[in-house]
């Protein structure tokens, strides 16, 4: 199993159709749940794709439009049918906490838990969130609402010894923990062990951008420059790209054009338009200039790899 995944909820833009879910997603590292947005029915699809919802603890929400926080009042207020007790956290633009609010009151909901809601601001890149695992990262976006894109990066790991150097240098317990700190040994005989001999070469932090909605953007490039995973909104395949632009999304080859430009190990796609029953062609059409390409498909696992 691979310990950083992604699987999806929902592809489907604005209603659902066909059988899929506006947009909602599930980023698994190890153990630990993070959803990004809450579409309509992801309940639905929670349950179906056996996802252990009390293991959510965050909550990201790209923008307010109804197709990514129609869901979120339903998915927040049946925690207690799953007993519930650790918190909760919500990270959005300026406004979801006036919805949350405004959805529990009203309801007359009660939580078993703590609900914490936070607000960032959507015009500016700024760190959203930080835990043992994951640091997230938010990006601007140009869509009709204050809208952000999200970058998840891992946090980096403890860098691992090479055991033949431990026998061949008989390192003691103290020698090995200061090596793999990172930090330079230095024996009582005045020579210096120095980390990067010892250590494998240190692995690059995996990162996952969540582009969506957006227009298409070049100037979103250099942040998500050699990212592992981009999934990039194609609401509409290539020849409805005046569409695209007039209602602030993005085709099939713009997607892949920003994977490509960017040097992305892996574009998916999704966000489909209501027109579309056969998806098929958003991925034939992106693979026409990114080869790794994977249609994104509602329960379909993706590893960031
Ligand atoms: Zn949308
Ligand atoms: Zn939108």
């Amino acid at each position: 199993m691979n310990d950083f995944e992604l699987t999806l909820l929902g592809t489907s833009s604005s209603q659902p159709a066909f059988g899929r879910f506006p947009t909602s997603q599930i980023l698994r590292y190890h153990n630990d749940l993070y959803m990004i947005d809450c579409g309509e029915g992801t309940q639905i699809q929670l349950s179906q794709f056996k996802i252990k919802r009390n293991l959510i603890g965050v909550i990201f929400i790209s923008h307010l439009h109804g197709d990514h926080i129609f869901g979120l009042p339903g998915v927040i207020t049946s925690f207690l049918h799953y007993s519930r007790t650790t918190p909760l956290h919500i990270i959005g633009p300026i406004g979801i906490k006036k919805y949350v609010d405004t959805c529990i009151e009203l309801s007359g909901s009660q939580l078993n838990y703590v609900l914490n809601v936070t607000e960032f601001d959507a015009n500016i890149a700024q760190t959203l969130y930080e835990d043992r695992y994951l640091s997230v990262r938010s990006l601007p976006l140009k869509h009709r609402l204050p809208t952000m894109g999200f970058i998840f990066e891992e946090q980096p790991q403890p860098r691992k010894l090479r055991p033949e150097k431990i026998e061949m240098f008989g390192l003691s317990h103290q020698e090995i923990k200061t090596l793999k700190a990172d930090q330079t040994v230095v024996r009582e005989d005045g020579s210096t062990l120095q980390p990067d001999e010892f250590n494998y070469p240190k692995s690059r932090p995996r990162r996952y951008a969540f582009l969506s909605d957006t227009i298409y953007d070049p100037s979103l490039v250099e942040a998500i420059r050699e990212v592992n995973v981009v999934y990039h909104e194609t609401t509409y395949l290539n020849d409805m790209e005046k569409e695209a632009l007039m209602r602030m999304h993005a085709t099939s080859l713009q997607a892949a054009n920003i994977a490509v430009a960017a040097h992305a190990g892996m574009l998916i796609t999704g966000h489909y338009s209501s027109r579309y029953k056969d998806i098929s062609a958003f991925e034939t059409e992106c693979r026409t200039i990114f080869e790794n390409t994977q249609l994104g498909l509602e329960g379909r696992v993706y590893p960031i790899l």
